[in-house]
Order: C-alpha cells, then structure tokens, then sequence
C-alpha cells in the first residue's frame, strides 16, 4: 500500500504517518519527489480495509492506496494520470508531442558531432544521443572519449537547440554527466546496477532506463522502482530488444511491452529500434510501428558515414534515411494522436 502527501504537507504530517506506521510494526519507504512526497508501506498487513480508512484521515493525507504488484510507486494503481516527463520546453516524455532522439552511438569527434546535430534537428528531432561513456564487451573496443565527449555534444546541442541524452556507467561519474547532460541514460548492461540505480535516483536530471539485455517487465519496473524510490520520479522507459535465440537480428524488439507497460505503470516509454534490431533497414519500419503501438518516442542511432562509425555502424541510418524516417513518422503519429516534437530552437 502507498500513501500519498497532500503537496508542501508539513514535515509533522509526514511524522505522524511514518509513526503509525512503525506503531503497525510495518515499515515506510518515504520517497520525496520534487512535487510530492509517498510513502510506500511495506509488511504483512492484516485487516487492509481498516488500515486503509486509518491512514485516510491523517493530516496531510492525499490518498491511500492498495498496490498488489511487487512494483509500488511506479505502478498504474499508484498513479492513475500518466507521467509526463519534461526535460524543457519543448522537450517532453509522454505528452502530446513525441520525443525523438537522434545521434551517433559513440561521440567520436567535434565534427562528426556538428554534422549529426545539424541534421537530426534540421529533420525535426528534439534531442540528441550520444555515448561518451560506452558500456563495450570488449575492454579493448572504443571506450568513449569521456568528458571531452560530453563537452562536444553539449556544444552541439547547445547550437541547435537539441537536449542530450547520454549515458553514465558508473556512480562515479553521475555528478559530472549530470553537469552536461539534460537526461541521465542508464544503459542495458545496468539495469540492474542497484547502487547506479539509486545513485541516479539522487539527480535532478530525468533518467532513461533501458530495459536488461535478458530482463522481464517486472524486473524493470523493480529496477525502476528503484529509481523513484530513491527520489527521482522523472524516469523514461526504454525498450531495446531482448537477446534472443535468432542470429538474423540483435536483438528481439518487444514491441508489446509498449501497449503492455502503459496498463502496468504510469511512466513514459520510448522504444530504440536500433539496438532492438541491430540491421539498419530494419530501423525505420520499426520506428513507425514503435509510434503506432503507442510509444512516446524514439531513441536512434545516426551517423554521418556509418560505415567508419567507432561502433554500431551496421544499425545506424545516415543523415538522410533519418530525415526519411522523420518525414515517414508524421502520418503515423498523427494517425494515433500525436504529433512531431516542435522544431528545435536555432536550426
Ligand atoms: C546505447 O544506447 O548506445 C547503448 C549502449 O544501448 P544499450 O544499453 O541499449 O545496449
Ligand atoms: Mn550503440
């Protein structure tokens, strides 16, 4: 069960909560939000009803509510309306108005940057992508060039007035991603990173989880819970395909966990259909079917010359299969009510 703080409830109200609730010999997970605070209620609970109508006339009560899933506070029973995540204006996660990002796989160098920038806003994305921290199998692949990455997509985006997505690997390095990043990307190697997890859940930046390479719904609405709980509730779902046992694609992209996970929990979800496929030509059919199953947005991978792409080459479209995409997006969207992110600012 969670019970939710009525906005700027004084710090009292929230006391006498978390008292009952040792009184009950239950223990309380508090988790303050930038707008409200929850307060998930963990422990075998005997008489619910009576529970319930107990924890509904304290001060500074909002409502109580029954959860059964092993997820809490991101599940839809916590939350009725669905989360919209915005990162700024114009750059939003479960809105109206689709997010989409576009951007290399690795940052390589300045002007590989500038002339990916400079297309995917020009085509009408919103953010940009990037890795300047890779999560590589092989420690002897291109590893990313670090800050001096993070520098160069700031840049970039900062001049065409795109947001940056960019992953952090390591709880060390999440102050500094922070400082140049607008969304904090965990990858999917990290899902289940339980102490990066947390670390995230302390940011003040938005979080993109991808999904596990090998993880089920549930556990990445655990790893997300993980998040929330750790006080950032502004955190984007990520479906990225799941290894499976055919060699012809990379990946498996589970497209019914998009219509699937708009049931379970009230967070945005976005869906890479290149890492989910692994196959350039196969990016941009699945990007179009991504949007009509009811994805928020999209997060692909773009690159001026893939064929000298540093790293995932084969799945990235080049400047123009991107426009392409984008011109081919705008039909569907608006087929199941959405519509193109509005056009980045200095383009
Ligand atoms: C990426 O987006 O560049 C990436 C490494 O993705 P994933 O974590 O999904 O493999
Ligand atoms: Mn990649």
């Amino acid at each position: 069960m969670i019970i939710v703080m009525r906005p700027n409830a004084p710090e009292a109200e929230l006391d006498a909560v978390t008292s009952l609730i040792a009184a009950l010999k239950l223990s309380a997970h508090v988790s303050r939000g930038a707008e409200r605070t929850i307060v998930g209620v963990i422990g075998a609970i005997e008489d619910k009803e009576i529970l319930l109508a107990q924890f509904a006339q304290l001060e500074g009560v909002d409502s109580v509510v029954p959860i059964s899933h092993s997820y809490k506070l991101v599940s839809r029973q916590a939350r009725a309306e669905r989360t919209v995540v915005r990162v700024r204006d114009g750059v939003s996660f479960g809105g109206e108005q689709l997010a989409i990002a576009g951007g290399p796989c690795s940052v390589e160098s300045r002007e590989q940057l500038d002339l990916t920038a400079d297309a995917v806003a020009r085509a009408g994305a919103n953010l940009l992508r990037g890795g300047a921290f890779k999560p590589r199998t092989s420690p002897y692949a291109f590893q990313g060039l670090g800050e001096e990455g993070l520098k160069v997509m700031r840049a970039a985006a900062d001049r065409t007035g795109l947001a940056v997505v960019t992953e952090v690997l390591d709880v060390r390095d999440v102050e500094l991603v922070e400082r140049y990043a607008d969304v904090l990307q965990i990858g999917a190697r990290n899902m289940q990173n339980f102490g990066l997890l947390r670390e995230v859940g302390g940011a003040r930046k938005p979080v993109l989880l991808k999904r596990g390479i090998a993880a089920t719904i549930e556990e990445w609405l655990m790893a997300a819970e993980y998040v929330y709980v750790s006080g950032n509730h502004e955190i984007v779902l990520c479906e990225r395909g799941v290894r499976s046992y055919d060699q012809q694609t990379r990946n498996l992209l589970d497209l019914a966990a998009v219509p699937l996970l708009r049931t379970l929990t009230h967070l945005p979800v976005v869906v890479d259909p290149s890492h989910g496929t692994g196959v350039r030509s196969l990016v941009v059919p699945m990007s179009l079917a991504a949007i009509a199953a009811g994805a928020d947005g999209l997060l692909v991978e773009v690159h001026p010359n893939p064929a000298a792409a540093y790293s995932d080459g084969p799945q990235s479209l080049t400047l123009a299969n991107f426009a392409d995409l984008m011109a081919r997006l705008a039909p569907v969207a608006a087929a199941v009510g959405r519509g193109l992110p509005a056009p980045a600012l200095m383009v």
